[in-house]
């Protein structure tokens, strides 16, 4: 595929996409074509920097560019202020100043970790994505949305600060344990759910050759996943209009919640969401006139998928609790996407508590 260069209406520069398989070991010319930086922090966590940091500083000096790698412990805990206050002091120890940039090498933790210390460190150095999981090539590395958990919930500090370039090498996927390529595929899911109903037709021809792993089925699955989420975020960058970005939100409403209330420590994001759509997708029928039938198709790839039926063993306050702590929450009270048709989830919408109750106790909440 050729570059997809996204612009963005409120920004003041674009953002270069690329999907290059192999295209690690060409971070360097990557590097010098999205950005006039000469220095770089290449952030990325213990897991990552083993296998791959050692290919992205090596491409980075043969182009004759600065490197130094700044590894952290892996995990959704690493995404947190306290973190991020860390990154800050290792950036100024380095001397990093605002012509320099750094490079996100990992999963959507360090994406979203070194993407805000990006859009915040001296006020905003550029930045490249290269994700390294599944979950961050297709949905978490487009957008330019960064930020922190804090202890109330996921994601509630951060900016939109959009990567100069984003590299994904779907070759980096040999490496990434099973579960967490399945947990990915949940948010392809979603982006055909929620906004693209020819990809989830795709999905649902694909299935066999995407629960297996297979790298041609994964590498169509990122292009098709990327274009969709970038022709609805180019068109609402800050996610404002109504029934443009939110409907990419559809299942992360309870998602959010299921990973704040175990603490983190439960199941994967992506597994977290394909609960989560499943539920939204129980209440789309009943109040948003969802065909039962097509709610049928999402169950169906999910389970093909190895995605989870239910949450584990979870009290009912503390998800409700968790729901309203969430940044989608409106004044008058949590808001869920919805989806009429498969590929049409639209803007989000009051649910009765009754019926939000009776759909988490049948997905494993307990009372
Ligand atoms: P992650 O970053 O924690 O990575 C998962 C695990 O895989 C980690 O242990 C990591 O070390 C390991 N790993 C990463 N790449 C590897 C590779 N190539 N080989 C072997 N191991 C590898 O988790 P994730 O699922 O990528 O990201 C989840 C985060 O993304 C959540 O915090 C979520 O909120 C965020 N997210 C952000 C957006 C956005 O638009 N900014 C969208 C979706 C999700």
């Amino acid at each position: 595929m050729a570059d997809l260069v996204i612009r963005y209406p409120s920004a003041s520069r674009r953002s270069r996409l690329r999907i290059d398989p192999g295209g690690l070991v060409r971070l360097g010319s990557f590097a010098r074509l999205v950005t006039r930086a000469r220095r770089f922090a290449v952030v990325s966590d213990r897991n990552v920097a083993r296998l791959h940091a050692g290919r992205a500083l090596r491409s980075l000096r043969g182009a004759g560019l600065t490197a130094t790698a700044i590894v952290l412990a892996p995990g959704e805990r690493t995404k947190g202020s306290a973190q991020l206050a860390r990154l800050w002091d290792r950036l100024t120890e380095l001397g990093l100043d605002r012509e320099d940039a750094i490079v996100a090498l990992g999963g959507g933790v360090i994406g979203d970790l070194a993407g805000f210390a990006a859009a915040t460190y001296l006020r905003g150095v550029d930045w490249i994505a290269l994700p390294t999981t599944l979950l961050a090539q297709v949905d978490s590395s487009v957008g330019g949305k960064t930020a922190v958990d804090l202890p109330a919930g996921k994601n509630l500090a951060g900016a939109f600060h959009q990567p100069v370039g984003v590299l994904v090498d779907p070759h980096l996927l040999a490496t990434l344990p099973a579960r967490q390529r399945r947990a990915g595929l949940a948010e392809v899911v979603k982006a055909g759910m929620a906004v693209d109903p020819r990809l989830f037709a795709w999905i649902e021809r694909h299935l066999v050759a995407l629960a297996a792993g297979e790298p041609d089925a994964l590498a169509g699955a990122i292009e098709r996943a990327i274009r969709a989420k970038a022709r609805v975020v180019r068109r609402d960058e800050h996610e404002r209009r109504r029934g443009g970005r939110t409907a990419l939100n559809f299942g992360h409403t309870l998602g959010h919640a299921i990973e704040a209330s175990r603490d983190y420590r439960g199941p994967l994001h992506g597994e977290a969401v394909a609960i989560g759509m499943r539920v939204a997708a129980a209440l789309s029928v009943r109040v948003a006139g969802l065909d039962p039938a097509a709610r049928a198709r999402l169950e169906a790839v999910l389970d093909a998928l190895g995605l989870p039926r239910r949450m584990p063993p979870t009290p009912l306050s503390r998800l409700l609790a968790a729901m309203r702590q969430d940044k989608k929450r409106s004044a008058s009270g949590v808001r869920w996407v919805l989806t009429p048709r498969v590929g049409h989830a639209s803007v989000p919408r009051l649910i009765s508590g009754r019926l939000v109750q009776a759909a988490l106790l049948e997905a494993g909440a307990c009372a």
